[in-house]
């Protein structure tokens, strides 16, 4: 059983990388921020909960997350692995994911965290703003406190799988297909 967690700032190629990642290992997708962006669009109570942050650029509340994301895994009891994305955010997310997936029989294999200078993930997001239909791409102030975010909050998910041995940086600039090699590289040299 496969289960990777897709890490790296906004803008980092993440969401990119899932589907080639989907397609190589056949495993399931979970991202928090479309998972999200479906209840928003279906004015559920979660969608308009979700909205007060997302708008700001902040993160959703953890428990608000956790059990979103617990719900969407417990209804794929049957797939072969999944790749995390976008989760956990938060050391308290991490520790929610160990620990749910101990009480399965299952562990996180690796983290792979994509590396992007900062300069380049406000310049993807902006050019990405112009077709993606998001309001958290088009205004470049919500665009730097994403990233503040990922400094403040996330970036310690990283040392947290290092103490296991799990996490690995992967240069992030390049070609889709030259970060997905190596992306692909030290996911197999992980399991
Ligand atoms: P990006 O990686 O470009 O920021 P996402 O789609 O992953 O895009 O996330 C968009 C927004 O959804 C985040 O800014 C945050 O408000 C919310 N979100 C997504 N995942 C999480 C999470 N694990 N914890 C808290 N909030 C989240």
């Amino acid at each position: 059983m496969l289960n990777l967690i897709l890490f790296g700032p906004p803008g980092s190629g993440k969401g990119t990388q899932a589907e080639k990642l989907i397609e190589k290992y056949g495993i399931m997708h979970i991202s928090t921020g479309d998972l999200f962006r479906y209840e928003m669009g279906n004015n559920t109570p979660l969608g308009l909960k979700a909205k007060e942050y997302m708008a700001k650029g902040e993160l959703v509340p953890d428990e608000v997350t956790i059990g979103m994301l617990k719900n969407k895994v417990n209804s794929n009891p049957d797939a072969a692995g999944i790749i995390f994305d976008g989760f956990p955010r938060t050391i308290a997310q991490a520790k929610a994911l160990d620990e749910f997936l101990q009480e399965k029989g299952m562990e996180v294999t690796a983290l792979v965290a994509l590396d992007v200078p900062e300069a380049e993930l406000v310049a993807r997001l902006l050019n990405r703003g112009k077709s993606s239909g998001r309001a958290d791409d088009n205004d470049e102030s919500i665009i730097r406190n994403r990233i503040s975010v990922y400094k403040s909050e996330t970036a310690q998910v990283f040392d947290y799988y290092s103490i296991s041995g799990k996490s690995r940086l992967i240069p992030g600039v390049g070609t889709v297909d030259e970060i997905f090699n190596r992306l692909a590289t030290a996911i197999d040299e992980a399991c």
